[in-house]
């Protein structure tokens, strides 16, 4: 063989090599992973007949579809949601209890993500005190962010270890929590600043900014809806709420109203960008900022499978604000139906969807109004008020008890009492009987339905009961607080640090653990399944179907219907 030919093999043989490498039927290009924050398993069925194409009909019709997937952990909160979606296992592993937990060695409550290591890329994208008004967000002392608190593996950690670091891997989110849990640690996150109403991150992901987030931004995309209004998408008779507009539990917020139409006001207006996010305009301009993400980054061109997480967050701030059957609610839900046929479409053009795998579920579900459900006939729905708990006999009985009283308790933030510890080991009490004496008081007042100690917990000292191990699985001996409590069914706090909302998701209770998955696209076929799953099977059907080893902590299994396709 002369050198010429010699080359030639040489050449034929690496490009076969190459196609073979590149040629992977069983891998898909790239993982389009979606999380609709607050959105109850009922709530697609409920409205289906107003489905455009494309959207949740092309889930529903052409996908495969969960219907019984519960979560399991009784925390039903964001970051607790998200990072179990991310992680595939509870909070008892991957930490994150709660959206907020009082750190003990801080001495003070801390923000899921923050990290002062850690700082934002954009100055004066930090929470702005004076109009934020998802308290969780202010419990963060400084405006850095990421993963850190996470403490399991994430699909995105996985896939980057066994492809090598060539996939490319981003979370995206109006919440900065909703992108950051996502990510991961080994993908990039970026979220909406509503202080400079601009896509941000931090440098935990960059030293700086792309050039196409720079010019994204520079564009100013929500001024565009300056000056206009949230308006009805259909004709009002078409809506099952059509004639319940204006109802009182409505939470009126400052010049957005009850009823439609929903003005924004002009963009220089100090609550702008923060009534975009309590309308359609929220998950519109986070599909924007995706589209941008995805050509820009290349999503899904090569052989290397890509992920890219979306987190669309208006269906929790509308549901806060006007609860879940309003019709609010309804219009919001079409419309994010909208925007997901948008993205559908963008993603099928741009990548084909015979190449990406379609999964979209939701971090919790959501409780209806207590006002709702009264004027339904159901009488027991009512919010916790604090305030009017006549807390002197209990703290009297502890008193007598123990010798002291109120000192016994630091704080309760939702859903943990927090006992002072040194107080406690000073005044040489017993931890573990002080919890027991505390979690009995609080199961005398009304609404009221449990309250675990965790010492209890710890020595596996209680009933095994559905609840109980819903309590369990969020149990984390570093961060979570001493008693947990549960409220009875439709029985919430609905005090937002001041702002009177509508409904409070974040119980063990069905309505909140309920949630829709959703498999699509990449060859997988229709279907309906009714046997019981959980949002943490996800991390582990994608981490087996990719072929990686599963994430640290997780506890799902792979589903088969998805891997069998
Ligand atoms: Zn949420």
């Amino acid at each position: 063989m002369n050198q010429k030919c010699q080359n030639l093999l040489v050449a034929l043989v690496l490009l076969l090599f190459h196609a073979g490498l590149g040629a992977d039927p069983e891998l898909p290009k790239l993982i389009l992973q979606i999380t609709v924050d607050q959105l109850r398993g009922d709530q697609p069925q409920r409205y289906a007949k107003h489905f455009g194409n494309g959207g949740f009909r092309y889930l529903m019709e052409e996908g495969l579809h969960y219907r019984n997937a519960h979560y399991q952990h009784a925390n039903t909160e964001t970051i607790v949601g998200h990072a179990s979606l991310a992680t595939g296992t509870v909070p008892a592993v991957h930490g994150m209890v709660a959206n907020v937990w009082f750190d003990r060695e801080l001495g003070r409550l801390v923000y899921n993500i923050e990290d002062d290591r850690y700082r934002l890329l954009t100055v004066g994208a930090d929470v702005d005190d004076s109009t934020e008004i998802d308290p969780t967000q202010r419990v963060a002392t400084g405006d850095g962010r990421s993963p850190s608190a996470i403490l399991s593996s994430t699909v995105t950690d996985e896939m980057a270890i066994y492809f090598g670091g060539q996939s490319k891997l981003f979370g995206v989110s109006v919440k900065d929590r909703g992108a950051v849990a996502m990510a991961g640690h080994a993908g990039k996150a970026f979220w909406f600043s509503k202080a400079t109403g601009e896509f941000v991150s931090s440098n935990y992901y960059y030293e700086r900014y792309p050039d196409w987030v720079v010019e994204w931004n520079r564009a100013g995309h929500p001024s565009r809806y300056g000056g206009q209004s949230w308006e009805l998408m259909l004709d009002r008779s078409e809506y099952l709420f059509g004639d319940q507009d204006d109802r009182p539990y409505e939470t009126n917020f400052p010049g957005f109203g009850r009823t439609f139409p929903h003005a924004w006001g002009t963009a220089d207006d100090k609550y702008f960008t923060t009534r975009l996010t309590l309308s359609p305009a929220a998950d519109q301009l986070t599909l924007d900022f995706a589209k941008a993400l995805i050509e820009k980054e290349q999503l899904g061109r090569d052989e290397v499978p890509d992920y890219l997480s979306v987190s669309f967050s208006a269906t929790d701030y509308v549901g806060h604000v006007f609860g879940p059957s309003s019709l609010e609610a309804e219009d919001n839900l079409l419309q994010l139906d909208r925007t997901l046929a948008k993205l559908f479409a963008f993603v099928d053009k741009a990548v084909g969807l015979e190449h990406t795998l379609i999964v979209l579920s939701a971090d919790h579900g959501g409780p209806e109004t207590p006002g709702f459900l009264n004027e339904l006939g159901m009488r027991n729905a009512h919010y916790f008020k604090t305030d009017e708990m006549d807390r002197d006999p209990a703290i009297q009985r502890l008193k007598s008890q123990f010798g002291i009283g109120s000192e016994l308790i630091t704080m309760y933030s939702h859903p943990y009492v927090y006992l002072d510890r040194k107080e406690i080991a000073n005044q040489g009490l017993d931890q573990a009987e002080v919890e027991d004496a505390v979690a009995k008081e609080l199961m005398g007042f009304r609404g009221i339905a449990l309250a675990v100690s965790s010492s209890a917990l710890a020595s596996n000292r209680l009933p095994d009961t559905l609840l109980m191990r819903a309590v369990l699985r969020n149990y984390h001996h570093k961060r979570s607080g001493d008693i947990y409590v549960v409220f009875e069914p439709n029985v919430f706090i609905n005090d937002m640090d001041g702002l009177t909302v509508a409904s409070t998701h974040g119980s063990p209770w069905r309505y909140d653990t309920h949630v829709p998955i959703f498999f699509a696209g990449f060859g997988v076929d229709h279907g309906v399944v009714n046997r019981p799953v959980t949002p943490y099977d996800i991390a582990s059907t994608l981490t087996a179907l990719l072929g990686s080893k599963p994430t640290s902590g997780a506890i799902g299994q792979p589903l088969s219907e998805v891997l069998d396709r």
